[in-house]
């Protein structure tokens, strides 16, 4: 139980994460007292809105019941910027009144697109920081555009926070998906099995039926490979495929060791897909995108523990169905399958990690620095249109040419419908 009194500052509190996650996270910890007894949880956008505003941006993600509870007298909002010093100014005065002279711990979470990450940080190092307590800072997905843009965003963080200080969440680490994973590979009817010499293919599938659903002025930018497969896809393969660690802080070393070992990734070994409608969307801007909506690939692993298995991944916007499944092919035996359970407390899950100062479940540098280093090949051929998405139907399965793929390695996919 944490009794250090707590200031969560949300920046970008007027947007789509805030409302939907952070907020009801936040109000969850408080339920379950893993928030300490003082704290303040104050909102900061351009947006004009008042304290009352935010509650009801919130209202729609949590229960009627939870409207009247204690949990909104702590809530505040400052309006102000992202780039004038003014403002954090202000903000700090603020923080330091909620706070009447009490030493307190201060967590600050860029619920903020990454293009002001770095003059945020600056301004917060600069004005916002306490010296009474902890200075803590979460940043989200994506980490940059490739590997030339998150090592400028990394080096913008770094000079204003230290690594103790930086927290890059991926939601997914958060996922039940996580603990089945470990507990299913080592679990010891498996742990001996689980190498070249017994395993025969793995596949990650993540599909969804949701379209771009109006962000498509983000994930335009972006594209699934950037979206899903450079953060959360990539997490979940190491868990699966890295060494055994020693314990949960030695889990970090043993995914960068196993990132090391993945060839980049061929054109050869990637199909790309956009579901038939996506340029029309409204929220996309550009009527002759050729963004990725779907993607799947095969990856490999060029240690002696994976020499030869192929890694089969697929992701895609607009299918017909969802789907989050891990599976493990044994040359002979039943094949393993992994799922998530109920996952609506990822986020209120890794923030009490991140008040417990616990980076067991966080993304490191040198493992986002690898993760961009197999996927750019690849995404320089995307951004320079050399390798273009196969249309498929909204609703559909994805491109046939991805059941081509797995075929070529000797394997189907998990939710292939025919042969
Ligand atoms: P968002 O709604 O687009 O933006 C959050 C707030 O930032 C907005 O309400 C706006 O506040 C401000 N903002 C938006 N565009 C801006 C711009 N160009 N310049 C300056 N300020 C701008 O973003 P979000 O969906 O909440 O996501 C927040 C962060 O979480 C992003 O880094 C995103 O990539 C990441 N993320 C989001 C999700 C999700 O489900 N939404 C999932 C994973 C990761 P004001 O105009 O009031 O200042």
């Amino acid at each position: 139980v944490l009794s250090k009194p707590l200031s969560i500052v949300i920046l970008g509190a007027s947007g789509d994460l805030a409302k939907r996650k952070i907020y009801p996270s936040l109000l969850q910890m408080y339920k379950t007292k893993v928030l300490p007894e003082e704290f303040n949880v104050i909102g900061y956008a351009r947006s004009d809105l008042t304290d009352e505003d935010i509650k009801k941006n919130i209202e729609p993600f949590i229960s009627k019941e939870d409207l009247s509870s204690p949990f909104f007298d702590h809530l505040h909002y400052v309006k102000g910027s992202y780039n004038q010093a003014q403002d954090f100014i202000n903000l700090s005065e603020k923080l330091t009144s909620y706070e009447a002279g009490v030493s307190t711990d201060r967590l600050f979470y860029f619920s903020l697109p990454s293009t002001v990450f770095l003059e945020v940080a600056q301004n917060l190092n600069k004005h916002t920081r306490t010296s009474s307590g902890y200075n803590r800072i979460v940043v989200e997905k994506p980490f940059g555009k490739n590997t030339e843009t998150f090592k400028e965003l990394s080096e913008g963080l770094n000079q204003n926070f230290k690594q103790e200080e930086i927290y890059r969440m991926d939601h997914f680490l958060g996922s039940s998906i996580v603990k089945n994973i470990l507990q299913t590979r080592f679990d010891s009817k498996y742990e001996k099995l689980w190498d070249a010499k017994h395993i025969k293919a793995i596949q990650v599938v993540f599909k969804e039926t949701l379209d771009v659903e109006g962000r498509g002025g983000y994930f335009d930018e972006y594209g699934i490979i950037r979206d899903m497969v450079q953060s959360h896809l990539m997490q979940i393969t190491t868990l699966l495929t890295m060494d055994k660690p020693i314990n949960a802080s030695d889990i970090v070393n043993k995914k960068i060791d196993v990132l090391n070992y993945i060839q980049d990734l061929s054109q050869q070994d990637t199909v790309l897909g956009q579901y038939k409608g996506y340029p029309e969307d409204k929220s996309v801007h550009n009527p002759n995108t050729t963004t990725d909506t779907f993607a799947s690939m095969v990856l490999h692993i060029n240690s002696k523990r994976w020499e030869g298995v192929p890694v089969l991944i697929k992701v895609g916007k607009g299918l017909n169905k969802f789907l989050f499944e891990l599976s493990v092919e044994f040359m002979d035996g039943e094949d393993v399958r992994i799922n998530a359970g109920d996952d609506s407390l990822q986020y209120a899950l890794l923030i009490a990690k991140i008040l417990n100062g616990d980076q067991s479940s966080f993304a490191t540098e040198k493992e986002i620095a690898s993760s961009w280093r197999i996927l750019e090949s690849v995404l320089k051929r995307i951004d320079a249109h050399t390798h273009k998405p196969i249309v498929y139907p909204l609703g559909g399965v994805g491109p046939s040419e991805s059941d081509d793929l797995a075929r070529r390695y000797g394997t189907k996919w998990i939710d292939q419908e025919t042969n």
